[in-house]
């Protein structure tokens, strides 16, 4: 159904007008179409895990008998819940986000320290899946920004990176500088992602065809969508390729501090 005012054809004031009014009813057309897409994906994403549950429920009740079969049911309960869990937590993030209702400091922040302190975190779980994470010289440097947001960006980054490269891979975090920005690059020598959806990848529940990327962990496919927001918000870019000899990279690029302006 089109709802915009037919155009009267003419270039007048009132010809303008319906331009005009024709491009805002577009735009919330548009906006209201993309809410109704992500309810849609979050409800079915939503759906999945609890209907996981509500099965295991019904055949440990009908059928598990030993305490270890229970205790089985109930731990793979709780992986669900955990997944429920972290899918509130981002619905709840990006709805926020959305309202405009999210404030994003900017004080002067050293990415270089977020970098190491998020690497460190992480080195448990590289160490238990059997990768090597290498760090490249840390450029200490500021930059405004949210540095609670921007720990979330570095995190979900080597996240993905550690849960997409298979055993035996590694994780490179490198940080680079160029005149008027910091960047923080994360590769893997992961499968990579397919060209075609290298923009994708940051829509939201978006994800890459699952028979093609062996994954560790079942994601909510909101990690990349809300650092790219965040990053967004610090007028800096966010963007995803393949090395050339396989394996994913994805750059940070924040414009440096006002000091350097
Ligand atoms: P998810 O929770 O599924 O990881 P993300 O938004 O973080 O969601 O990522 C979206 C999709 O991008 C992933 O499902 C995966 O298909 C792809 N992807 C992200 N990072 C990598 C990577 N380092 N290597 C390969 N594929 C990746």
């Amino acid at each position: 159904l089109d709802r915009r005012l037919p155009h009267p054809g003419v270039d007048d004031e009132i010809g303008r007008l319906v331009d005009t009014l024709n491009r805002m009813i577009g735009r919330l057309e548009n906006a209201f179409e993309a809410m109704k897409r992500f309810t849609a994906d979050a409800s079915h994403e939503l759906r999945s895990p609890l209907a996981t549950i509500r099965n295991t429920i019904d055949v440990t009740l009908e059928q598990a008998r030993t305490p270890q079969e229970q205790e089985a049911a109930l731990r793979s309960v709780g992986e669900e819940v955990d997944r429920i869990r972290s899918l509130a937590e981002d619905l709840l993030l990006l709805a926020r986000a959305d309202s405009g209702r999210m404030v994003m400091q900017a004080r002067p922040v050293d990415l270089a320290f977020i970098v190491e302190a998020q690497v460190e975190a992480r080195l448990p779980q590289a160490e238990e899946w059997g990768l090597e994470v290498q760090v490249g010289p840390l450029i200490h440097d500021e930059i405004l920004g949210d540095e609670g947001w921007l720990h979330q960006v570095v995190s979900n980054l080597l996240s993905n990176a550690i849960k997409y490269t298979p055993r035996g891979g590694k994780v490179l975090v490198d940080m680079a500088r160029t005149p008027q920005a910091l960047q923080v690059i994360v590769s893997d020598t992961g499968p990579g992602i397919p060209e075609e959806d290298l923009e994708r990848i940051f829509d939201r529940f978006y994800r890459v065809d699952p028979s093609r990327t062996r994954t560790r962990a079942p994601g909510t496919g909101l990690g990349l969508a809300i650092a790219a927001w965040v990053v967004a918000e610090h007028h800096g870019t966010l963007r995803a390729a393949n090395r050339p000899e396989g394996g994913a990279t994805f750059t940070v690029t924040l414009p440096l501090g006002a000091a350097h302006a």
